[in-house]
């Protein structure tokens, strides 16, 4: 059995974002005491998007957290963004190391780390790189593969985008990383609700969606006291939280008859992206609904006869170039854009 696969679903790996004193640690440590936890989690670099702001303790936390693991026997995992923070990671006896999404999106950077690993038993996860770039992140996984790791998993974190709709942090873009389970069926993937959401409240609805479509396993933020952490505040939950969540979370049953295992997880992803596409129908006609109300505020017509000619042309030719017949798209498009002018109609007209 290799490292990620020993778990029962859903493998969990939680702790703080970053590692900020051996004291948050050890509080932290101690409220997740009965948790099916696989994997303590911690940053000890911290990538930061400006400069100035808290880059993580280094080395000095490494030692915090081996003595993490011989109190409370935790395996321990840290994010690597340097050839460096292997060796260094190595001297403290850490178990586990992943690639943050900062990183994943350069393959030189993969590539030093990739190099650094070469000869070493180590497992690894990669998160998806922050651009929603399924090849970049296969790209990604096949150099760490090719430096002979064999325990490796893909952790999904949502894809960053100039402005965040539906109150997330980043997008979650879930038919990204259920391609990438399409392209490597037996990677463990993971999903961090964390990043994704960037509010803890949201974490729990985002967890369960995960382990809904399939995930096997999450990667949750937890601080003891995540109202004063240095770094991602406002995503952290506590320990007491992580374990109601982890109570009420349901694990969904992958029943898969032995006799056609290929039909089986073919019809998971058709499911998979189905609901997919329920999603962003919704969004879609959200979208026309607001259009609707600016229109008529500006006295203009719903159904603009140029505008739909453009969209059926555009949506004809981007169906063509990926071999999608032109009639079958028109049909589609000319039901979305039915009900899209059906929903503009239905916006209030504003008061005089
Ligand atoms: C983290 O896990 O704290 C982190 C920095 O994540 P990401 O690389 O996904 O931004
Ligand atoms: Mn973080």
């Amino acid at each position: 059995m290799s490292f990620f696969h020993q778990a029962p679903k859903p493998y969990l790996i939680a702790g703080p974002c970053s590692a900020e004193s051996l004291e948050q640690l050890w509080q932290t440590a101690e409220g997740m005491k009965g948790l099916p936890l696989q994997l303590f989690r911690a940053g000890v670099w911290k990538p930061r998007t400006r400069p100035g702001s808290f880059e993580g303790k280094g080395e000095e936390a490494l030692a915090w957290l081996q003595q993490i693991k011989q109190h409370f026997g935790y395996k321990i995992a840290i994010e690597v963004a340097e050839a460096e923070h292997v060796a260094l990671a190595l001297k403290y006896g850490i178990d586990c190391l992943w690639i943050g999404a900062r990183t994943a999106v350069n393959p030189f950077q993969v590539q030093h780390i990739a190099d650094a690993l070469k000869g070493i038993a180590i497992p690894i996860m990669v998160k998806n790189p922050v651009n929603p770039d399924v090849d970049l992140w296969q790209g990604a996984i096949e150099r760490i593969m090719a430096a002979g790791i064999t325990d490796v998993a893909a952790v999904h974190r949502g894809f960053s985008t100039y402005k965040s709709s539906n109150n997330f942090r980043n997008q979650p873009n879930w038919i990204i990383p259920i391609e990438l389970r399409r392209r490597f069926a037996q990677l463990p993937i993971f999903c961090d609700p964390s990043h994704i959401t960037g509010q803890a409240a949201l974490v729990g609805q985002v967890a369960q969606k995960a382990l809904d479509i399939g995930f096997d396993g999450l990667m949750i933020e937890t601080h003891c006291q995540p109202k004063e952490a240095w770094t991602d505040a406002a995503q952290q939950i506590t320990p007491q939280e992580l374990h109601a969540l982890m109570a009420q979370l349901e694990v969904r049953k992958t029943s898969v008859p032995t006799h056609n295992l290929v039909l089986e997880d073919l019809r998971q992803t058709a499911d998979n992206i189905d609901a997919e596409i329920i999603d962003l129908l919704a969004k879609r006609m959200e979208i026309s609904a607001q259009m609707g109300a600016i229109k008529r505020q500006n006295n203009l017509t719903a159904y603009q006869p140029e505008r739909w000619r453009e969209i059926l042309d555009t949506r004809c030719q981007q169906g063509h170039l990926q071999a999608l017949d032109k009639q079958y798209i028109a049909a589609l498009w000319q039901i979305i854009h039915d009900e899209s002018i059906k929903k503009q109609l239905e916006q209030a007209v504003p008061n005089k």
